[in-house]
Protein backbone atom coordinates (compact mmCIF):
# COMPACT_ATOMS: atom_id res chain seq x y z
CA UNK A 1 0.00 0.00 0.00
CA UNK A 2 1.52 3.50 -0.78
CA UNK A 3 2.32 5.38 2.47
CA UNK A 4 1.77 9.36 2.60
CA UNK A 5 3.55 10.12 5.79
CA UNK A 6 7.13 10.49 4.67
CA UNK A 7 6.30 12.84 1.78
CA UNK A 8 8.81 15.62 3.26
CA UNK A 9 11.37 13.21 2.35
CA UNK A 10 13.89 13.53 -0.74
CA UNK A 11 13.51 10.89 -3.03
CA UNK A 12 15.66 10.03 -5.86
CA UNK A 13 15.01 7.12 -8.88
CA UNK A 14 15.83 6.99 -12.17
CA UNK A 15 14.27 8.93 -14.45
CA UNK A 16 15.37 7.09 -18.04
CA UNK A 17 14.30 3.46 -18.69
CA UNK A 18 16.57 1.10 -16.85
CA UNK A 19 19.20 -0.68 -18.72
CA UNK A 20 22.38 0.88 -20.90
CA UNK A 21 21.60 4.31 -23.31
CA UNK A 22 23.57 6.79 -24.29
CA UNK A 23 22.78 8.90 -21.72
CA UNK A 24 20.93 8.22 -17.90
CA UNK A 25 19.11 10.96 -15.91
CA UNK A 26 18.67 10.42 -12.17
CA UNK A 27 16.30 13.03 -10.50
CA UNK A 28 15.76 13.72 -6.82
CA UNK A 29 13.20 15.78 -5.87
CA UNK A 30 12.70 17.66 -1.76
CA UNK A 31 13.91 20.16 0.34
CA UNK A 32 17.81 18.37 0.38
CA UNK A 33 17.78 17.78 -2.77
CA UNK A 34 20.26 20.43 -3.48
CA UNK A 35 22.43 19.90 -0.26
CA UNK A 36 22.59 16.47 -1.13
CA UNK A 37 23.89 17.06 -4.74
CA UNK A 38 26.32 19.83 -3.31
CA UNK A 39 28.10 16.75 -1.08
CA UNK A 40 29.07 14.97 -4.36
CA UNK A 41 29.25 17.76 -6.99
CA UNK A 42 32.25 19.86 -6.24
CA UNK A 43 32.25 22.05 -9.55
CA UNK A 44 29.78 24.70 -8.01
CA UNK A 45 27.80 25.78 -5.05
CA UNK A 46 24.52 24.67 -5.93
CA UNK A 47 22.44 26.53 -3.48
CA UNK A 48 24.13 29.73 -4.87
CA UNK A 49 23.18 29.39 -8.83
CA UNK A 50 20.29 30.44 -10.30
CA UNK A 51 17.03 28.01 -11.01
CA UNK A 52 17.15 26.57 -14.67
CA UNK A 53 20.75 26.24 -14.83
CA UNK A 54 23.29 23.39 -16.06
CA UNK A 55 26.54 22.60 -14.00
CA UNK A 56 29.44 20.43 -15.81
CA UNK A 57 30.96 18.52 -13.06
CA UNK A 58 32.51 15.06 -11.70
CA UNK A 59 30.70 13.79 -9.31
CA UNK A 60 32.46 12.06 -6.52
CA UNK A 61 31.65 9.63 -3.82
CA UNK A 62 32.85 8.91 0.12
CA UNK A 63 35.89 8.36 -1.09
CA UNK A 64 36.63 10.77 -3.24
CA UNK A 65 36.69 8.41 -5.95
CA UNK A 66 35.11 9.77 -9.29
CA UNK A 67 31.73 7.83 -10.51
CA UNK A 68 31.18 10.08 -13.38
CA UNK A 69 31.64 13.25 -15.30
CA UNK A 70 28.01 14.84 -15.78
CA UNK A 71 25.39 17.34 -16.21
CA UNK A 72 23.43 19.00 -13.29
CA UNK A 73 20.40 20.80 -13.66
CA UNK A 74 18.94 22.69 -11.01
CA UNK A 75 14.91 23.57 -10.53
CA UNK A 76 14.59 25.89 -7.58
CA UNK A 77 11.43 25.31 -6.01
CA UNK A 78 8.30 26.41 -6.93
CA UNK A 79 8.97 26.19 -10.76
CA UNK A 80 9.91 22.57 -10.91
CA UNK A 81 7.37 19.65 -11.91
CA UNK A 82 7.00 18.70 -8.06
CA UNK A 83 7.03 22.23 -6.88
CA UNK A 84 9.95 20.81 -5.07
CA UNK A 85 13.31 21.66 -5.48
CA UNK A 86 14.41 19.01 -7.89
CA UNK A 87 18.13 17.96 -9.81
CA UNK A 88 18.66 16.11 -12.88
CA UNK A 89 21.96 14.93 -13.14
CA UNK A 90 22.61 13.61 -16.70
CA UNK A 91 25.29 11.21 -16.60
CA UNK A 92 26.52 8.40 -18.80
CA UNK A 93 24.16 5.76 -19.24
CA UNK A 94 25.49 3.01 -17.88
CA UNK A 95 23.99 0.92 -15.42
CA UNK A 96 26.80 0.56 -13.08
CA UNK A 97 27.10 4.71 -13.05
CA UNK A 98 23.51 4.94 -12.31
CA UNK A 99 23.26 2.52 -9.61
CA UNK A 100 26.25 3.91 -8.04
CA UNK A 101 24.71 7.13 -8.18
CA UNK A 102 21.44 6.30 -6.79
CA UNK A 103 23.37 4.07 -3.83
CA UNK A 104 25.40 7.41 -3.45
CA UNK A 105 22.46 9.86 -3.17
CA UNK A 106 20.64 6.98 -1.08
CA UNK A 107 23.51 6.89 1.55
CA UNK A 108 23.27 11.04 1.70
CA UNK A 109 19.88 10.82 2.92
CA UNK A 110 17.48 10.50 -0.03
CA UNK A 111 15.40 7.86 -0.45
CA UNK A 112 14.05 5.42 -3.13
CA UNK A 113 11.10 7.10 -5.18
CA UNK A 114 7.93 5.27 -5.21
CA UNK A 115 5.89 4.20 -7.92
CA UNK A 116 4.58 7.60 -9.61
CA UNK A 117 6.19 9.77 -6.51
CA UNK A 118 7.17 12.86 -8.30
CA UNK A 119 3.85 13.08 -10.51
CA UNK A 120 1.81 12.35 -6.82
CA UNK A 121 3.48 15.01 -5.66
CA UNK A 122 3.23 17.43 -8.55
CA UNK A 123 -0.68 16.41 -7.71
CA UNK A 124 -0.43 17.17 -4.22
CA UNK A 125 1.26 20.37 -4.37
CA UNK A 126 -0.86 22.50 -6.99
CA UNK A 127 1.03 21.36 -9.89
CA UNK A 128 -1.48 19.77 -11.88
CA UNK A 129 -5.34 17.83 -11.03
CA UNK A 130 -5.54 14.60 -10.69
CA UNK A 131 -6.94 13.84 -14.14
CA UNK A 132 -4.40 15.58 -15.22
CA UNK A 133 -1.84 13.50 -13.26
CA UNK A 134 -3.09 10.63 -15.08
CA UNK A 135 -3.13 12.15 -18.29
CA UNK A 136 1.13 12.32 -17.75
CA UNK A 137 0.92 8.23 -17.49
CA UNK A 138 -0.85 8.11 -20.48
CA UNK A 139 1.20 10.13 -22.52
CA UNK A 140 3.80 8.23 -21.73
CA UNK A 141 2.06 5.25 -23.22
CA UNK A 142 0.87 6.25 -26.12
CA UNK A 143 1.73 4.33 -28.84
CA UNK A 144 -0.13 6.26 -31.62
CA UNK A 145 -0.81 10.40 -32.93
CA UNK A 146 -4.39 9.94 -31.80
CA UNK A 147 -3.57 8.66 -28.48
CA UNK A 148 -0.56 10.97 -28.35
CA UNK A 149 -3.23 14.23 -28.69
CA UNK A 150 -6.04 12.68 -26.53
CA UNK A 151 -3.22 12.41 -23.49
CA UNK A 152 -1.58 15.74 -24.08
CA UNK A 153 -5.10 17.80 -24.82
CA UNK A 154 -6.10 15.64 -20.98
CA UNK A 155 -2.92 17.02 -19.40
CA UNK A 156 -3.59 20.36 -20.92
CA UNK A 157 -6.90 20.58 -19.12
CA UNK A 158 -9.31 18.32 -21.13
CA UNK A 159 -12.55 18.28 -19.76
CA UNK A 160 -11.61 18.45 -16.08
CA UNK A 161 -11.72 22.40 -16.42
CA UNK A 162 -15.11 21.83 -17.49
CA UNK A 163 -16.35 19.89 -14.80
CA UNK A 164 -14.63 21.95 -11.94
CA UNK A 165 -16.62 25.11 -13.30
CA UNK A 166 -19.56 23.27 -13.52
CA UNK A 167 -18.65 21.56 -10.09
CA UNK A 168 -18.24 24.97 -8.31
CA UNK A 169 -21.86 26.20 -9.64
CA UNK A 170 -23.62 23.32 -8.18
CA UNK A 171 -21.41 23.70 -4.84
CA UNK A 172 -23.22 27.26 -5.08
CA UNK A 173 -26.73 25.67 -5.02
CA UNK A 174 -26.28 23.33 -2.53
CA UNK A 175 -25.00 25.55 0.08
CA UNK A 176 -27.60 27.80 -0.53
CA UNK A 177 -30.20 24.35 0.32
CA UNK A 178 -28.03 23.90 3.21
CA UNK A 179 -28.52 27.28 4.49
CA UNK A 180 -32.12 26.88 4.00
CA UNK A 181 -32.00 23.81 6.13
CA UNK A 182 -30.63 25.99 9.22
CA UNK A 183 -33.79 28.03 8.98
CA UNK A 184 -35.71 24.68 9.79
CA UNK A 185 -39.73 25.36 9.30
CA UNK A 186 -39.29 28.90 8.42
CA UNK A 187 -40.47 29.00 4.91
CA UNK A 188 -37.31 31.00 2.98
CA UNK A 189 -35.52 29.96 -0.53
CA UNK A 190 -32.23 30.80 -1.21
CA UNK A 191 -31.83 28.41 -3.99
CA UNK A 192 -33.94 29.05 -6.78
CA UNK A 193 -35.11 25.80 -7.86
CA UNK A 194 -35.49 26.48 -11.59
CA UNK A 195 -32.47 27.88 -11.64
CA UNK A 196 -31.60 24.66 -10.36
CA UNK A 197 -33.18 22.64 -12.20
CA UNK A 198 -31.22 24.01 -15.44
CA UNK A 199 -27.73 23.81 -13.98
CA UNK A 200 -28.25 20.12 -13.81
CA UNK A 201 -30.22 19.67 -16.63
CA UNK A 202 -27.02 21.19 -18.51
CA UNK A 203 -24.64 19.65 -16.54
CA UNK A 204 -26.71 15.87 -17.50
CA UNK A 205 -26.28 16.73 -21.13
CA UNK A 206 -22.77 17.05 -20.51
CA UNK A 207 -21.64 14.62 -18.77
CA UNK A 208 -24.57 12.28 -21.09
CA UNK A 209 -21.47 13.48 -24.31
CA UNK A 210 -18.84 12.43 -21.86
CA UNK A 211 -20.27 9.59 -21.36
CA UNK A 212 -20.77 8.71 -25.12
CA UNK A 213 -17.02 9.54 -25.81
CA UNK A 214 -15.54 6.90 -23.66
CA UNK A 215 -15.76 4.24 -26.81
CA UNK A 216 -13.89 6.66 -28.47
CA UNK A 217 -11.50 7.65 -25.98
CA UNK A 218 -10.92 3.73 -24.82
CA UNK A 219 -10.57 2.59 -28.66
CA UNK A 220 -7.57 5.62 -28.93
CA UNK A 221 -5.98 4.66 -25.97
CA UNK A 222 -5.93 0.74 -27.01
CA UNK A 223 -6.34 0.20 -30.24
CA UNK A 224 -9.83 -0.34 -31.77
CA UNK A 225 -10.70 -4.28 -31.89
CA UNK A 226 -11.30 -5.23 -35.49
CA UNK A 227 -11.82 -8.66 -36.47
CA UNK A 228 -11.69 -9.92 -39.94
CA UNK A 229 -14.33 -12.96 -39.83
CA UNK A 230 -15.91 -15.04 -43.12
CA UNK A 231 -16.18 -18.44 -44.32
CA UNK A 232 -12.51 -20.28 -45.17
CA UNK A 233 -10.80 -19.17 -48.61
CA UNK A 234 -13.09 -16.07 -48.58
CA UNK A 235 -9.81 -13.68 -48.38
CA UNK A 236 -9.64 -12.99 -45.10
CA UNK A 237 -5.93 -13.63 -45.05
CA UNK A 238 -5.21 -11.81 -48.38
CA UNK A 239 -7.34 -8.80 -47.03
CA UNK A 240 -5.08 -8.83 -44.45
CA UNK A 241 -1.77 -8.51 -45.82
CA UNK A 242 -2.97 -5.91 -48.27
CA UNK A 243 -4.31 -3.54 -45.23
CA UNK A 244 -0.87 -3.98 -43.86
CA UNK A 245 0.73 -3.90 -47.11
CA UNK A 246 2.93 -6.86 -46.41
CA UNK A 247 2.87 -10.49 -46.64
CA UNK A 248 2.37 -11.12 -42.57
CA UNK A 249 -0.57 -13.38 -42.57
CA UNK A 250 -0.42 -17.15 -44.40
CA UNK A 251 -2.22 -17.54 -47.27
CA UNK A 252 -3.21 -20.82 -48.71
CA UNK A 253 -5.92 -22.09 -50.96
CA UNK A 254 -6.76 -25.23 -48.77
CA UNK A 255 -9.99 -24.43 -46.98
CA UNK A 256 -9.62 -23.24 -43.19
CA UNK A 257 -5.57 -22.65 -43.32
CA UNK A 258 -5.95 -19.93 -40.82
CA UNK A 259 -6.48 -21.63 -38.07
CA UNK A 260 -5.40 -19.50 -35.05
CA UNK A 261 -6.26 -15.93 -34.70
CA UNK A 262 -3.44 -13.53 -35.82
CA UNK A 263 -3.43 -10.13 -34.80
CA UNK A 264 -1.94 -6.73 -36.41
CA UNK A 265 -1.63 -3.32 -35.66
CA UNK A 266 -2.85 -1.54 -38.23
CA UNK A 267 -2.55 2.70 -38.07
CA UNK A 268 -4.82 4.72 -40.42
CA UNK A 269 -4.43 8.47 -39.69
CA UNK A 270 -3.27 8.15 -36.11
CA UNK A 271 -5.81 6.11 -35.13
CA UNK A 272 -4.84 2.19 -33.86
CA UNK A 273 -6.61 -0.94 -34.90
CA UNK A 274 -6.04 -4.03 -33.78
CA UNK A 275 -6.78 -6.26 -36.29
CA UNK A 276 -7.77 -10.05 -35.64
CA UNK A 277 -8.00 -12.30 -38.49
CA UNK A 278 -9.37 -15.81 -37.43
CA UNK A 279 -10.39 -19.15 -38.79
CA UNK A 280 -13.54 -19.26 -41.03
CA UNK A 281 -16.87 -19.87 -39.94
CA UNK A 282 -18.11 -22.73 -41.15
CA UNK A 283 -19.29 -26.01 -40.10
CA UNK A 284 -16.13 -27.68 -37.90
CA UNK A 285 -14.70 -30.55 -39.89
CA UNK A 286 -12.08 -31.53 -37.82
CA UNK A 287 -11.10 -30.81 -34.04
CA UNK A 288 -8.52 -27.63 -35.22
CA UNK A 289 -10.78 -26.11 -36.89
CA UNK A 290 -13.33 -26.48 -34.63
CA UNK A 291 -11.47 -24.42 -32.01
CA UNK A 292 -10.68 -22.31 -34.70
CA UNK A 293 -14.91 -21.35 -34.84
CA UNK A 294 -15.40 -20.96 -31.28
CA UNK A 295 -12.38 -18.48 -31.37
CA UNK A 296 -13.98 -16.54 -33.98
CA UNK A 297 -17.18 -16.28 -32.32
CA UNK A 298 -15.07 -15.39 -28.78
CA UNK A 299 -13.50 -12.75 -30.80
CA UNK A 300 -16.22 -11.54 -32.66
CA UNK A 301 -18.45 -10.74 -29.74
CA UNK A 302 -15.38 -8.54 -28.00
CA UNK A 303 -14.63 -6.48 -31.23
CA UNK A 304 -15.99 -2.79 -32.31
CA UNK A 305 -16.09 -3.32 -35.65
CA UNK A 306 -16.42 -6.49 -37.42
CA UNK A 307 -15.49 -6.93 -41.33
CA UNK A 308 -17.25 -9.97 -42.84
CA UNK A 309 -15.46 -11.01 -45.21
CA UNK A 310 -17.42 -13.35 -48.61
CA UNK A 311 -16.22 -14.52 -52.11
CA UNK A 312 -19.03 -13.21 -54.36
CA UNK A 313 -18.32 -15.61 -56.53
CA UNK A 314 -19.20 -18.41 -55.18
CA UNK A 315 -21.48 -17.52 -52.11
CA UNK A 316 -24.90 -16.76 -52.22
CA UNK A 317 -26.20 -13.57 -50.92
CA UNK A 318 -28.60 -15.70 -48.53
CA UNK A 319 -25.53 -17.58 -47.60
CA UNK A 320 -23.89 -14.33 -46.78
CA UNK A 321 -26.58 -13.32 -45.20
CA UNK A 322 -27.18 -16.44 -42.82
CA UNK A 323 -23.62 -15.87 -41.86
CA UNK A 324 -24.00 -12.50 -40.87
CA UNK A 325 -26.86 -13.01 -38.95
CA UNK A 326 -24.51 -15.73 -36.60
CA UNK A 327 -22.26 -12.67 -36.44
CA UNK A 328 -23.74 -9.80 -35.68
CA UNK A 329 -24.12 -8.58 -31.92
CA UNK A 330 -26.19 -5.26 -30.80
CA UNK A 331 -23.18 -2.70 -30.17
CA UNK A 332 -20.72 -3.19 -33.21
CA UNK A 333 -20.11 -1.75 -36.78
CA UNK A 334 -20.12 -3.99 -39.99
CA UNK A 335 -18.44 -3.49 -42.82
CA UNK A 336 -19.71 -6.03 -45.13
CA UNK A 337 -16.81 -6.81 -48.01
CA UNK A 338 -17.71 -8.73 -51.26
CA UNK A 339 -14.44 -10.01 -52.29
CA UNK A 340 -12.88 -11.68 -55.71
CA UNK A 341 -14.01 -8.49 -57.77
CA UNK A 342 -11.51 -9.46 -59.99
CA UNK A 343 -12.97 -12.73 -60.89
CA UNK A 344 -15.96 -11.36 -62.27
CA UNK A 345 -14.16 -8.78 -64.48
CA UNK A 346 -12.46 -12.28 -65.98
CA UNK A 347 -15.91 -13.43 -67.30
CA UNK A 348 -18.14 -11.42 -67.20
CA UNK A 349 -18.08 -8.50 -65.14
CA UNK A 350 -21.95 -7.26 -63.33
CA UNK A 351 -22.76 -3.86 -63.16
CA UNK A 352 -22.37 -1.67 -60.23
CA UNK A 353 -26.30 -2.04 -59.93
CA UNK A 354 -26.09 -5.34 -59.94
CA UNK A 355 -23.23 -5.29 -57.62
CA UNK A 356 -25.43 -2.81 -55.02
CA UNK A 357 -28.40 -5.53 -55.71
CA UNK A 358 -26.31 -8.14 -54.40
CA UNK A 359 -25.14 -6.50 -51.28
CA UNK A 360 -28.62 -5.16 -50.33
CA UNK A 361 -29.65 -8.98 -50.18
CA UNK A 362 -27.22 -9.98 -47.99
CA UNK A 363 -27.81 -7.24 -45.44
CA UNK A 364 -31.24 -7.43 -45.37
CA UNK A 365 -32.70 -7.91 -41.60
CA UNK A 366 -29.39 -6.41 -41.01
CA UNK A 367 -30.14 -4.24 -37.54
CA UNK A 368 -26.75 -3.46 -36.27
CA UNK A 369 -25.14 -0.17 -38.13
CA UNK A 370 -23.06 -1.62 -41.79
CA UNK A 371 -21.29 -0.24 -44.85
CA UNK A 372 -20.91 -2.50 -47.63
CA UNK A 373 -17.65 -2.33 -50.23
CA UNK A 374 -17.35 -4.30 -53.34
CA UNK A 375 -13.50 -4.94 -53.59
CA UNK A 376 -10.11 -7.64 -54.87
CA UNK A 377 -8.18 -8.46 -52.12
CA UNK A 378 -6.14 -10.03 -54.49
CA UNK A 379 -5.63 -6.78 -56.71
CA UNK A 380 -5.79 -4.35 -53.70
CA UNK A 381 -8.49 -2.49 -55.37
CA UNK A 382 -10.63 -0.23 -52.72
CA UNK A 383 -8.18 -1.02 -49.85
CA UNK A 384 -7.71 2.68 -49.25
CA UNK A 385 -11.85 3.56 -49.53
CA UNK A 386 -11.75 0.32 -46.75
CA UNK A 387 -9.42 2.14 -44.55
CA UNK A 388 -11.40 5.40 -44.72
CA UNK A 389 -14.29 3.20 -43.75
CA UNK A 390 -12.69 1.88 -40.88
CA UNK A 391 -11.57 5.46 -39.99
CA UNK A 392 -15.04 7.15 -40.39
CA UNK A 393 -16.37 4.64 -38.03
CA UNK A 394 -14.16 5.53 -35.20
CA UNK A 395 -13.28 9.25 -35.73
CA UNK A 396 -15.40 11.46 -37.88
CA UNK A 397 -15.42 14.31 -36.89
CA UNK A 398 -14.62 13.78 -33.33
CA UNK A 399 -11.25 13.72 -33.35
CA UNK A 400 -10.81 17.29 -33.84
CA UNK A 401 -12.67 18.15 -30.39
CA UNK A 402 -10.89 15.63 -28.60
CA UNK A 403 -10.80 17.93 -25.33
CA UNK A 404 -14.06 16.50 -24.83
CA UNK A 405 -13.28 12.83 -24.91
CA UNK A 406 -13.22 10.66 -22.28
CA UNK A 407 -10.69 7.77 -22.22
CA UNK A 408 -9.57 6.78 -18.42
CA UNK A 409 -12.34 4.00 -16.79
CA UNK A 410 -12.10 5.65 -13.47
CA UNK A 411 -13.38 8.66 -15.38
CA UNK A 412 -15.80 6.73 -16.47
CA UNK A 413 -17.42 5.19 -13.58
CA UNK A 414 -17.11 8.63 -11.60
CA UNK A 415 -19.35 10.01 -14.37
CA UNK A 416 -22.00 7.31 -14.39
CA UNK A 417 -22.27 7.60 -10.34
CA UNK A 418 -22.11 11.41 -11.33
CA UNK A 419 -25.08 11.28 -13.89
CA UNK A 420 -27.35 8.99 -11.20
CA UNK A 421 -26.87 11.09 -8.37
CA UNK A 422 -28.12 14.27 -10.78
CA UNK A 423 -31.19 12.23 -11.91
CA UNK A 424 -31.93 11.90 -8.34
CA UNK A 425 -31.84 15.47 -8.21
CA UNK A 426 -33.84 16.62 -11.12
CA UNK A 427 -36.28 13.27 -10.05
CA UNK A 428 -36.70 14.89 -6.63
CA UNK A 429 -37.53 18.52 -7.40
CA UNK A 430 -40.25 17.14 -9.71
CA UNK A 431 -41.38 15.85 -7.09
CA UNK A 432 -40.35 18.11 -4.48
CA UNK A 433 -39.06 16.51 -2.02
CA UNK A 434 -37.58 17.60 0.97
CA UNK A 435 -34.34 19.33 1.55
CA UNK A 436 -32.33 17.47 2.97
CA UNK A 437 -32.30 14.78 0.58
CA UNK A 438 -31.99 17.04 -2.23
CA UNK A 439 -28.87 18.57 -0.35
CA UNK A 440 -27.71 14.97 -0.24
CA UNK A 441 -27.78 14.34 -3.70
CA UNK A 442 -26.56 17.32 -5.15
CA UNK A 443 -23.65 16.48 -2.40
CA UNK A 444 -23.16 12.59 -3.89
CA UNK A 445 -23.09 13.98 -7.48
CA UNK A 446 -20.33 16.78 -5.77
CA UNK A 447 -18.12 14.22 -4.84
CA UNK A 448 -18.37 11.98 -7.34
CA UNK A 449 -17.18 14.86 -9.83
CA UNK A 450 -15.02 16.03 -7.22
CA UNK A 451 -12.98 12.52 -7.70
CA UNK A 452 -12.60 12.98 -11.31
CA UNK A 453 -10.25 16.08 -10.83
CA UNK A 454 -8.98 14.91 -6.99
CA UNK A 455 -11.04 17.93 -5.53
CA UNK A 456 -12.09 15.23 -3.51
CA UNK A 457 -9.77 12.32 -2.96
CA UNK A 458 -8.79 9.35 -0.68
CA UNK A 459 -5.20 8.08 0.35
CA UNK A 460 -6.98 4.77 -0.80
CA UNK A 461 -7.96 6.47 -4.53
CA UNK A 462 -4.69 7.97 -4.64
CA UNK A 463 -2.44 4.56 -3.41
CA UNK A 464 -4.09 3.24 -6.66
CA UNK A 465 -3.74 5.58 -9.35
CA UNK A 466 0.22 6.26 -8.56
CA UNK A 467 1.00 2.70 -7.59
CA UNK A 468 -0.06 1.78 -11.27
CA UNK A 469 2.85 3.96 -12.75
CA UNK A 470 6.25 3.19 -12.85
CA UNK A 471 9.44 4.30 -10.58
CA UNK A 472 10.49 7.33 -11.71
CA UNK A 473 7.55 8.83 -13.35
P1 LIG B 1 -9.00 -17.03 -45.92
O1 LIG B 1 -9.15 -18.47 -45.68
O2 LIG B 1 -10.33 -16.32 -45.82
O3 LIG B 1 -7.97 -16.35 -45.08
O4 LIG B 1 -8.60 -16.87 -47.44
P2 LIG B 1 -7.15 -16.57 -48.07
O5 LIG B 1 -6.78 -15.16 -47.89
O6 LIG B 1 -6.20 -17.63 -47.61
O7 LIG B 1 -7.48 -16.77 -49.61
C1 LIG B 1 -7.93 -17.98 -50.16
C2 LIG B 1 -7.62 -18.03 -51.64
O8 LIG B 1 -8.36 -17.00 -52.32
C3 LIG B 1 -6.16 -17.75 -51.96
O9 LIG B 1 -5.77 -18.58 -53.02
C4 LIG B 1 -6.14 -16.31 -52.40
O10 LIG B 1 -5.10 -16.03 -53.28
C5 LIG B 1 -7.49 -16.16 -53.05
N1 LIG B 1 -8.00 -14.79 -53.03
C6 LIG B 1 -8.10 -13.97 -51.98
N2 LIG B 1 -8.60 -12.78 -52.35
C7 LIG B 1 -8.80 -12.83 -53.66
C8 LIG B 1 -9.29 -11.89 -54.63
O11 LIG B 1 -9.63 -10.75 -54.36
N3 LIG B 1 -9.35 -12.33 -55.93
C9 LIG B 1 -8.99 -13.58 -56.29
N4 LIG B 1 -9.07 -13.89 -57.56
N5 LIG B 1 -8.51 -14.48 -55.42
C10 LIG B 1 -8.42 -14.13 -54.12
Amino acid sequence: MYNFIDLQDTIVALATPAGSGAIGIVRLSGNQAISITNEVFQAKDLQQVDSHTIHLGYIRDEQNKIIDQALVSVFKNPHSYTKEDVIEVSCHGSRYIQQQLIELFIRKGARMAREGEFTLRAFLNGQMDLSQAEAVADLIAAESESAHQLALSQMRGGFSDQIKELRSELIHFASMIELELDFGEEDVEFANREKLQELVQQIVRIIKRLLDSFQLGNAIKHGVHTVLAGRPNAGKSTLLNALLNEERAIVSDIAGTTRDTIEEILNIQGVQYRLIDTAGIREATDQIEAIGVEKTLEQVAKSAILIYVYDQTTLSPLEAQADLQKLATADMNIIVVANKADLHSQNQAPSSLEENDTLEKVTQNLTTPYTTLSLSAKDKTQIDQLKQLLFDLVASGQLQQDSSIVSNSRHYEALQSALQSLDAVLEGLEIGISNDFLAMDIRHALNYLGEITGEISTDDLLGNIFSSFCIGK
